[in-house]
């Protein structure tokens, strides 16, 4: 069965209030509305049935556990509003538990980066695309990635993200494939463009490979 996009797995404790501090909002914000223009967040009557695909998020600020990250269900919106994020107040993945705080609930793969801020606090944000081009091209690109076989948002993906972090290929490249997830491609960085740029440069190098094919 082809699995559903957009469905929470985790177990959520989530208080529906508006965030109740300060958090960095102009520049995820920004970042967020290029990565729908580019097609990599959004929601699109061809791709997974229509439901809302991507998501990202960055650290409340650089000492903190917490981060804030796009909503669910908010793919087929351009430009959010700050009541379109949510604070992710405790995280445990390997638990399969979250708490959140917001006027949205967290999206549905919020386990996954939060599995990523875990391995590094140089993390500051992650963004989880879904690119056709990057996914297809994992092996051509030789990308890291999480095998067919594991299922986003999930404690497995959770242990297969730290894996990867484990073996090291993590260091040379801040961009992983998630192969158990269609489309499913993660950046991270040790701030928001930094993590757009890797993003954005591996979607120049597999349009790149499409091209060559096309040309032969
Ligand atoms: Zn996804």
């Amino acid at each position: 069965m082809k699995e559903q996009e957009g469905v929470i797995k985790y177990q959520l404790n989530h208080t529906q209030q508006p965030i109740n501090q300060p958090f960095p909002f102009t520049e995820i914000n920004a970042w967020r509305t290029i990565a729908v223009r580019l097609d990599l967040i959004g929601q699109d009557p061809k791709r997974y049935d229509n439901i809302g695909f991507g998501n990202i998020s960055q650290r409340i600020n650089a000492d903190s556990t917490q981060f804030i990250i796009s909503g669910t269900q908010t793919g087929h919106i351009e430009q959010l509003c700050p009541e379109h994020y949510c604070l992710i107040v405790k995280a445990e993945p390997k638990q399969n538990h979250l708490e959140s705080c917001g006027l949205c609930k967290p999206s549905s793969e919020s386990l996954t980066h939060a599995s990523v801020y875990g391995q590094s606090n140089a993390i500051q944000a992650v963004i989880h695309a879904h690119s056709p081009e990057i996914w297809k091209h994992t092996a051509a690109l030789n990308l890291p990635h999480t095998t067919a076989d594991i299922p986003y948002g999930t404690v497995e993906m959770a242990t297969a993200v730290e894996q990867l972090f484990q073996s090291g290929r993590l260091a040379e490249i801040s961009l992983f494939t998630m192969l158990g997830h269609e489309d499913g491609v993660v950046a991270f960085g040790r701030n928001m463009k930094e993590a757009a740029w890797e993003l954005i440069n591996y979607l120049a190098l597999a349009i790149g490979i499409e091209q060559q094919g096309n040309n032969r």
